[in-house]
């Protein structure tokens, strides 16, 4: 069984080509911030296009990946990256599955484009982030996408942030308390809390917490540019490994790499100190559960 990555990001051409036009044209200042050239020359955001993806995958034993939307500000721009991942899920479906960005303010048009992009094979929502698209959890419109994702089976990514960590360009906080009162309200959709949940699988220690958050499980995007190599074999210490699942955060640039890879990201789970059942169910079979994918 080849590896999975449920947590990729093609971001549409134009906005490669081009990020702070394209950004400020959309009025995506957030996503600019993040990506934008850093004065010192060590740039986070990588580059990548789908041949360059689908190459890179091929080089890392990577047989398919999930791309995920981006938590934009406005609707309009979720429609255009719906769009362009439609487009590459299209292309490449024996390669390639999508889960669907989302904004609430685009009321009932959003909604439909939900079920549109369903058709087309999209297979949850995501990665979304109420507090950086501006809307609070308890949003009508945002309440009924979570029903439908809970009829649908379709997962729900959210971006996390560590609660304690360093600051960078665009981060944006998360209240941990906010995300577990989210998902317990919610126990009919699989939540799933990227960046290893900000570390909320600790939390998971507290009886409580982990009644909470059944329905939660975490992926691993980002973990070299967060966290340190021991993160793997402690968190599974923490929950076990079948809510844990494999995503990279590709085209992002972990510390030192000039080009876009998906190797940084495998090693943290290869090298966590786990089985080969564990390691396996991490970086594939999870996932292949989760998604219902082929
Ligand atoms: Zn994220």
């Amino acid at each position: 069984m080849g590896i999975v990555d449920c947590h990729v990001h093609l971001f549409p051409d134009a906005a490669a080509a081009d990020p702070t036009g394209w950004a400020a044209a959309r009025g995506e200042n957030r996503w600019a911030r993040m990506v934008a050239p850093r004065p010192d020359g060590r740039n986070v955001q990588g580059w990548a296009g789908v041949d360059r993806m689908l190459r890179d995958m091929d080089a890392a034993g990577i047989e398919r990946a999930v791309l995920q939307g981006w938590y934009w500000e406005r609707p309009a721009t979720c429609a255009e990256h719906n769009h362009s991942m439609a487009a590459a899920i299209g292309a490449h479906a024996d390669r390639l599955s999508a889960v669907a960005t989302f904004h609430p303010a685009g009321g009932d048009s959003a909604l439909n484009s939900l079920r549109r992009v369903r058709d087309m094979g999209f297979v949850g929502l995501g990665e979304l982030c109420p507090e950086a698209q501006g809307y609070p959890h308890d949003e009508p419109v945002f309440e009924q996408a979570l029903v439908l994702a809970g009829d649908w089976g379709w997962p729900v990514t959210l971006h996390v942030t560590e609660p304690a960590g360093c600051d960078y360009p665009g981060r944006v906080e998360t209240p941990l308390m906010t995300i577990i009162e989210l998902v317990r309200t919610h126990p009919d959709v699989r939540f799933v809390l990227a960046h290893w949940g900000g570390l909320l699988p600790f939390f998971e220690m507290n009886a409580a917490v982990a009644r909470s958050l059944a329905n939660a499980c975490y992926d691993t995007a980002a973990s070299p540019l967060i966290y340190g190599p021991r993160i793997a074999g402690a968190v599974a210490a923490a929950i076990g490994t079948d809510r844990i699942f494999f995503g990279s955060d590709y085209p992002i640039l972990p510390r030192g790499e000039a080009e876009p890879t998906f190797e940084p990201f495998l090693k943290v789970i290869r090298d966590g100190g786990l089985s080969q059942g564990e390691t396996e169910a991490i970086l594939g079979a999870n996932a292949r559960r989760l998604y219902r994918l082929p």
